[in-house]
């Protein structure tokens, strides 16, 4: 995942933060990418109730990356590390959305970096709503980031 190591000062850091995060939200490491889950079976930490059980479906994918994110909020682990707006590119098939996002706020959803600009005159609050579509792309480390300031 090195697009989300990239968010932190290093990789050790990233790493820490995510296991601490992990054991006070019951989050599970298989997902979070910190080990190697058993092939379509619960991890060995939800056997120990240490994970609410993401991994074998026992809770919904998007709770637990909710939880993630509200863990991600308090500890403040994430320094913006760009000098402005940025577009988090998502591409499928033909169909391209430009996701505009400036110091974690979630500004809007565009076809094209041109109408991006219009979206990071805007200020917004905190958009949960934002951070569920975020959440995936932002964690997988698979989408495109273009800067657009
Ligand atoms: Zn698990």
């Amino acid at each position: 995942m090195p697009d989300l190591y990239g968010l932190f000062s290093n990789r050790r850091a990233a790493q820490q933060a995510l296991l601490d995060i992990a054991d006070s939200e019951l989050l599970c490491y298989g997902l979070l990418g910190l080990e190697k889950n058993p092939h379509g079976r619960a991890c060995f930490r939800h056997q120990l109730g240490r994970c609410a059980g993401a991994c074998c479906g026992k809770e919904p994918m998007v709770e637990h990356q909710l939880r993630l994110l509200d863990g991600l909020q308090q500890m403040r682990v994430f320094n913006w590390p760009y000098a402005g707006a940025v577009g988090l590119v998502e591409q499928h098939s033909d169909v391209r959305q430009i996701h505009v996002i400036n110091n974690w706020y979630y500004l809007g959803s565009v076809e094209n970096i041109a109408d991006a600009a219009q979206l990071t005159k805007m200020v917004h609050g905190f958009d949960r709503d934002g951070y569920k579509i975020l959440s995936g792309p932002l964690f997988n480390g698979q989408h495109e980031i273009v800067l657009l300031a």
